[in-house]
């Protein structure tokens, strides 16, 4: 069976481990005489799916004990509004992290509940840097700061994060998160959707301290309130439960691999190939991030000209690369280099990149 060379933005390449196991067990889980999708979600069976999903998310992110972790549905979209309504108070604006479009879409959601305030903006820097923690300006009767923590689109990364004291600091991590350590203590929430690190799409994960599940307004809908779901161990209704039993296998597969940090090397192994290539390219390949904010999971770059991008796109499809057309909105080509993405793709694509410079240079 050949697979492809998947560098796909989300939904994006799940380890073909997983994808086996799954397969073996699709029919007749654990003997059950059916498959996970057709058991009920209040079963002994399905909840030690759902329990380990959440005891693994915990050991491998080292979540603190004072943190609930939530399997959701609706997208990292649903959290952009979810969040405003439970934790944007009166009076108190939300201030976000404007870094690209993602930020923005969420800025533009809370905006709907309530006020906002621009903390730190690299607009004019067409949103090719994060910027330095000390252009991040929070006022101090903020709701919160929200930050995107690698934006997919441009390709931009943080590498370090904002103390914000009192103030909740809350990071929609959907393209970054268990691709490196982090200090989740730091943080009030963080919430990814899973179609790129953690398996398919269909599940959102949602880690929030326990202080701010209990600040949910009981005036709006049980669905919207983040301790409907915590007091239910996000049982509250039928969750996604093929998706959440897929998480729980990938979260079985980084441990095998070693756990986060080793996941960290891998993919600063993997990205290092085609960073490299771009660089020693002499100018042929440009990257489009700045050198310090580059992110490690979506690398952004550009061609001479829209013409050889395209080609650049045609021929890698010809020989078996998948998704490195840029996104719709930015133009220019990327490579989506998530955990699940194999080194053997990244030196694979490597020298594609030599290749098609001694054809196009
Ligand atoms: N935030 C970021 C950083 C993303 O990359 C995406 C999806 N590409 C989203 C939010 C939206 O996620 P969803 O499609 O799960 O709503």
């Amino acid at each position: 069976m050949a697979r492809a060379y998947n560098f796909n933005a989300g939904p994006a390449a799940i380890p073909l481990e997983v994808l086996q196991q799954a397969a073996e067990q699709f029919v007749d889980y654990q003997g059950a005489g059916m498959s996970i999708m057709e058991m009920s979600h209040r079963s002994a069976l399905f909840e030690g799916v759902n329990n380990e999903a959440q005891a693994l998310l915990k050991e491998l992110i080292g979540i603190p004990d004072n943190y609930q972790v939530l399997f959701l549905q609706g997208g990292a979209s649903t959290q952009f509004a979810m969040l405003p309504m439970n934790l944007l108070k009166a009076g108190r604006p939300a201030a976000y992290v404007k870094t690209g479009a993602w930020a923005d879409k969420a800025m533009k959601e809370a905006q709907l509940i309530g006020e906002t305030v621009v903390a730190a903006s690299t607009e004019s820097d067409k949103y090719m840097r994060m910027p330095s923690l000390s252009e991040i300006v929070v006022p101090s009767d903020a709701s919160y700061l929200h930050l995107t923590s690698n934006e997919t689109i441009g390709g931009v990364q943080f590498h370090e994060f904002p103390d914000t004291g009192d103030i909740p600091l809350i990071a929609d991590m959907s393209s970054d998160i268990l691709s490196r350590p982090i200090d989740v203590s730091k943080f009030g929430v963080i919430y990814a959707g899973a179609q790129k690190n953690l398996g398919p799409s269909g599940v959102t994960v949602v880690i929030i301290r326990d202080d701010l599940v209990e600040q949910s307004p009981k005036d709006i809908p049980a669905m919207f309130r983040y301790n409907t779901h915590a007091k239910a161990s996000s049982l509250y209704n039928t969750p996604p439960s093929f998706s959440v039993y897929m998480v729980g296998l990938v979260l079985n597969w980084i441990k095998g691999m070693g756990g986060v940090g080793q996941l960290e090397q891998y993919n600063r192994d993997k990205t290092k190939l085609i960073y490299d290539a771009i660089d020693q390219s002499g100018g042929f390949y440009r990257g489009a991030a700045q050198t310090g904010s580059r992110s490690f999971m979506n690398i952004t770059f550009r061609l001479g000209s829209e013409e050889l991008e395209k080609l650049f796109v045609k021929q890698s499809e010809a020989e078996g690369f998948v998704g490195l057309k840029g996104h719709r909105d930015v133009g220019g080509l990327r490579a989506s280099t998530y955990n699940a993405v194999p080194l053997e793709s990244c030196q694979a694509l490597a020298q594609f990149m030599a290749d098609f410079q001694k054809r196009n240079g």
